[in-house]
């Protein structure tokens, strides 16, 4: 049970604030953990009990809470320059972090347009493919096609491009729809299929759709190597290889919404990277400060930033935020980045990936788990029920078994998933695996 300092913010928050993606009403019989502080992979409440954060609060964090180095960073940018406006003015972390992520793709993306969070990037990127189409005289490629199951966040656009029934359905009248493509999902491989067999699926289905459509499609937008809100549905690489070939057969731009799959995630900084193709837009978010502040961009190639350059005004691409570039999270971005250098963060995560993998093999075998899957340091499996019945609130009697044995985890529908910070050592991963364990085994047993 919540303890008496927690249990007091706790009700607090329940008369002032309106909680994310939450029914409210559920909170009379489950409050709000009210955390007071984080340190590494730990979140504390106000109680002292302690959280192990193995989903990075929300798919955000990189280096553990209270990192000690984008601390030390962001105390000396606070004595710098808090904000100033980026439109007539620049400054150093901007135009440093610009072209750090620049040269991460080998300048083939080398233009970099910022806002505030996931969804605005990705309206960001469907209004530059729309308006560089329309500024070279194609005013009619103004559709978009999207993925079964994706995700690309919440406002009208994004939501727009969304597949995900429960987000969308009392907004559909607001919604412009897009063509939904099959999902390269891995688990879709029939028996004595090899492993690329639902990718190549999926990318007969998308060229059906562009034969059709091609003259209205703008661009295609997907989630390279991991549909996550899709219940971490993993595909094979060569989907985005396949998929860039029929973007340049039809003319259509492909966006790559890396904002959860970016920063390492896949096990390459970008996930593009593993199929050898960039994308003409590329949104990033969450991880970029390292789960500190909100920002996020889109990267863009130069011929899509040239169809915009011009004397004329109406020709520019005129989008703003207050935010653009806030100087603050630029630089938490930029130590982000001379971590994953300094650290050597991607190798690092290679051997952490095998350690956890290992220890998660009792999990692995269990025979009511189905489709356990990795992907760099996002591991997935699917919890088998019998029937409806005995599925119905999983995911919630999960969180809260989790919780009272101090872990973070939210499972999706019957997907149970784990996202960790990049920092935990051999023994807490063990620590971690055997955990999670338990609390499945506490769960199915209905203890
Ligand atoms: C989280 C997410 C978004 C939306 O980002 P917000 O910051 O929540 O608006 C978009 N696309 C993907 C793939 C995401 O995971």
């Amino acid at each position: 049970m919540t303890a008496p300092h927690s249990q007091d913010l706790a009700a607090r928050s329940l008369r002032s604030v309106w909680h994310p993606c939450t029914q409210m009403r559920r909170h009379e019989s489950v409050p709000p953990i009210a955390v007071a502080r984080g340190h590494g992979p730990w979140l504390y409440d106000a109680d002292g009990r302690r959280y192990l954060d193995a989903i990075s609060s929300w798919w955000v964090n990189l280096f553990g809470h209270t990192n000690a180095r984008i601390n030390r960073a962001l105390i000396d940018q606070l004595e710098r320059l808090e904000h100033a406006m980026l439109a007539g003015f620049t400054h150093e972390p901007v135009v440093a972090l610009s072209e750090k992520l620049s040269a991460l793709t080998g300048h083939a993306l080398g233009r970099c347009f910022y806002a505030s969070d996931g969804a605005s990037a990705v309206e960001i990127a469907l209004k530059m493919s729309v308006h560089a189409w329309r500024n070279a005289g194609h005013a009619r490629k103004n559709e978009f096609i999207c993925l079964a199951g994706g995700y690309h966040g919440e406002t009208l656009g994004a939501l727009g491009v969304t597949d995900t029934a429960l987000f969308r359905a009392p907004y559909e009248a607001m919604l412009r729809p897009a063509h939904i493509a099959a999902s390269p999902d891995a688990r879709y491989t029939l028996p004595g299929e090899g492993p690329g067999a639902a990718a190549a699926r999926a990318l007969a289905d998308m060229e059906q759709l562009l034969q059709r459509r091609h003259g209205r499609i703008a661009a295609v937008i997907v989630e390279p190597l991991v549909q996550c809100a899709n219940g971490m549905a993993m595909h094979d690489a060569d989907y985005m290889a396949g998929l860039r070939a029929l973007c340049d057969t039809y003319g259509a731009h492909l966006i790559a919404d890396e904002i959860a799959v970016g920063c390492g995630r896949t096990g390459t900084f970008f996930a593009s990277e593993q199929s050898g193709v960039w994308p003409d837009l590329l949104c990033l978010s969450k991880g970029i400060t390292g789960g500190y502040l909100p920002l996020s961009l889109v990267m863009a190639q130069e011929h899509i930033y040239q169809a915009f350059y011009d004397d004329d005004l109406h020709r520019g691409f005129l989008h703003s935020h207050s935010y653009t570039g806030n100087p603050l999270a630029c630089r938490a971005a930029l130590e982000t980045l001379a971590i994953f250098e300094d650290e050597q963060v991607l190798e690092r995560n290679r051997g952490f990936a095998q350690t956890l993998s290992a220890a998660l093999q009792p999990l692995a075998q269990d025979p009511r788990v189905a489709h356990f899957r990795r992907t760099g340091t996002i591991w997935a499996c699917d919890v088998v029920f019998d029937d409806d019945a005995a599925a119905a609130g999983f995911s919630r009697r999960f969180a809260l078994e989790a919780a009272r044995r101090e872990l973070l985890l939210r499972p999706i529908g019957n997907t149970l998933y784990l996202m960790p910070p990049y920092i935990l050592d051999a023994q807490e991963a063990d620590w971690l695996a055997r955990r999670v364990h338990d609390v499945f085994t506490a769960v199915m047993e209905g203890a």
